[in-house]
């Protein structure tokens, strides 16, 4: 996928605006399903203890697909203001009333940020073919064995054009 085209300038909802949010209602609605969970668990107040975290970066890349039909725009050399939507699902931590460290997820995504940042993502190693889809893949298979409560890697190329990796 690669959108190029894409004029409408809508605005991406800050997620770090409710950082908490566990159950946005288009997505993931089985987790509100808490009392079913077998590793769930429960608290007096019933429901579970289990969470959905969202963190969202940005990184701004230049990138072409060398793949594409003769003759498609996207073969030719174009950037994008990239967004990055990692979420990392588990139980709260009943002592730090957590899952984790909102930083902790910055900082184990900053090495990944760090090459993609102001970079020619055709020259990165994996990134051959830098479609929207190998990137969230090439994103999830670099974070997940240092962040393993990740469960979704969004990796969107404009406001209204993204795609969604789980591994
Ligand atoms: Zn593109």
């Amino acid at each position: 996928m690669c959108d190029a085209d894409s004029g409408q300038q809508e605005t991406i909802s800050p997620y770090e605006t409710n950082p908490l949010q566990m159950n946005p209602p288009n997505k993931q609605p089985d987790l509100l399903q808490s009392s079913s969970e077998p590793d769930g668990g429960s608290n007096p107040d019933g429901g579970s203890n289990r969470v959905r975290l969202v963190r969202e970066f940005g990184f701004e890349a230049a990138h072409r697909l060398p793949n594409v039909p003769d003759g498609h725009k996207c073969a030719r050399l174009h950037g994008h203001s990239f967004r990055v939507e990692l979420v990392c699902e588990g139980e709260i931590d009943p002592q730090s009333g957590w899952l984790l460290d909102f930083a902790d997820v910055k900082k184990a995504f900053k090495p990944q940020w760090e090459r993609l940042d102001h970079h020619y993502l055709n020259e990165i190693e994996g990134l051959e073919n830098p479609t929207a889809e190998n990137i969230a893949r090439w994103i999830w298979r670099e974070l997940k064995p240092r962040l393993p409560q990740l469960t979704q890697v969004t990796l969107a190329e404009t406001c209204t054009s993204r795609c969604e990796y789980r591994g």
